[in-house]
């Protein structure tokens, strides 16, 4: 088995990862990420031929630091206490580290509806990642449904790769979101891009107080139908980009024994998590967005290497961001109407073809699982765990090593 040493560990290469590497750089540093480019949710897409100028400072600044990167290893077990495992195209590795600063980002959430699983309906995140990576939305209508801001970024991607943005459904209130809208006073960068962003879907109907109630199609997507104020209407479509919000990934964390409350990693103001050693930043603190996750990198990376002055220098610009995230949550909070979208038949753990139907009698997560496998599948409940806590206030709170499914020779 391979092994590795190193004195501060940082599993994930996102915005988060990158910023703690840069300020961790004084020790010796190694950023483990399971995809094949750094760069996080963000910016991996485009890190051959870098095009933000934050992500460009960060990579240079990393390159001239000789910082130690990993990539194509996902971390899924632990060894002892100062050593994980990642499983890699070349077998398992152990690294052994002094300190740990976890920076696993978010994932979307989806919500169940009759027929979402259908060919051709899509994380809206996911299939702005796939087409990153060269699938053709050319001349497709897309209707684009959910919750969050990342559902307007996705629309002027899509649109500007040539699809037929159809609509935007946004399932939260016309109040909420002008409220939001006159919050973002204080965040002139934030006003700058949601300008550019309207001006971009010039033409996009934007719909608050819309969603989708259920997916049409033999073999593959060929409708949606959406509602909004007690009018529901059919829509034909080609694609269906669809995400309710995002989810912190902790699960990294809750294997480490860090305390999470609220679905969020706890840690104190230098990113440190209730373990000793172990310090966490970005979107598994909470989900708040790159500039948060910038900011909480760069304390963490500073705390963990004891340069506690530099880290307190940051802390009224975390607060700035922290605001930010508490407004978007709030903004973004699902409707309690959506818990009525899935009918008996409707289909909740995909992994394990479990129903709503099959679900609904369980008082909890575990007692599910135990009955019907709900959550036991391949992505081991991070898309049904997330769900059921919104259906039925069920806490998906048991991880266990591997974390992500591993090959038995690997294990
Ligand atoms: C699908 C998706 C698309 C998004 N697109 C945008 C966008 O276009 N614009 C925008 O402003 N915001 C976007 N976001 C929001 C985004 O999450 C944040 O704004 C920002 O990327 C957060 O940075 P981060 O470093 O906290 O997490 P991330 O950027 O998510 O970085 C975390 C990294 O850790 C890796 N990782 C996780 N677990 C492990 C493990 N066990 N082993 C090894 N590696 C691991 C992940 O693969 C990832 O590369 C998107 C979010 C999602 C989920």
């Amino acid at each position: 088995m391979n092994k590795s040493e190193t004195e501060i560990l940082i599993i994930g290469g996102g915005a988060a990862g990158l910023a703690a590497a840069v300020s961790a750089s004084d020790k010796k540093v190694l950023v483990v990420d399971d995809n094949p480019r750094l760069g996080g949710q963000i910016w991996r897409a485009e890190l051959g031929k870098i095009k933000s100028p934050e992500a460009r400072e960060l990579v240079e600044k990393i390159e001239q630091k000789q910082v130690s990167i990993l990539n194509n290893a996902t971390v899924f077990g632990q060894k002892d206490e100062q050593t994980l495992l990642a499983e890699t195209p070349k077998g398992t590795v152990e690294l052994n580290f002094a300190k740990l600063i976890i920076a696993t980002g978010a994932r979307e959430r989806f919500l169940p509806f009759p027929n979402w699983t259908l060919p051709n309906i899509f994380g809206a995140g996911g299939l702005q990642a796939l087409v990153k990576n060269g699938l053709s939305v050319e001349n497709k209508r897309v209707v684009i449904a959910g919750t969050g801001a990342l559902l307007l970024v996705v629309a002027e991607y899509l649109k500007f790769k040539g699809a037929k943005v159809l609509l935007i459904a946004e399932q939260t209130s016309q109040v909420k979101l002008a409220k939001f809208g006159f919050g973002l006073i204080t965040h002139p960068k934030k006003i700058a891009q949601a300008i550019s962003l309207k001006t971009k879907l010039f033409g996009v109907k934007y719909l608050t107080d819309c969603y989708i109630k259920s997916a049409e199609g033999k073999g593959k997507l060929e409708a949606v139908n959406l509602t909004r104020n007690g009018k529901t209407w059919r829509v034909e479509c080609d694609m269906l980009a669809c995400g309710f919000h995002l989810v912190p990934n902790v699960e990294l964390a809750q294997m480490l024994g860090c305390k999470v409350e609220n679905g969020s990693v706890k840690v104190d103001e230098f990113q440190q998590t209730s373990t000793e050693n172990i310090f966490c930043a970005g979107e598994p603190t909470g989900i708040g967005g790159v500039e948060k996750s910038l900011i909480e990198g760069k304390i963490a990376g500073f705390s963990v290497t004891e340069n506690f002055e530099k880290a307190k220098a940051f802390f009224a610009e975390r607060l700035k961001t922290q605001r930010f995230a508490d407004v978007l949550n709030e903004t973004f909070a699902l409707r309690d109407e959506l818990k009525n979208l899935p009918d008996a038949q409707t289909i909740v753990c995909r992994c394990e073809d479990v129903r709503f139907g099959d679900l609904k009698n369980y008082a909890s997560f575990r007692e599910a699982k135990l009955q019907t496998r709900c959550g036991m599948g391949s992505c081991q409940g991070r898309i049904c765990g997330a769900a059921t806590e919104f259906l039925f206030n069920w806490k998906n709170d048991s991880v266990r090593p591997p974390i992500f499914p591993v090959k038995l020779e690997n294990l």
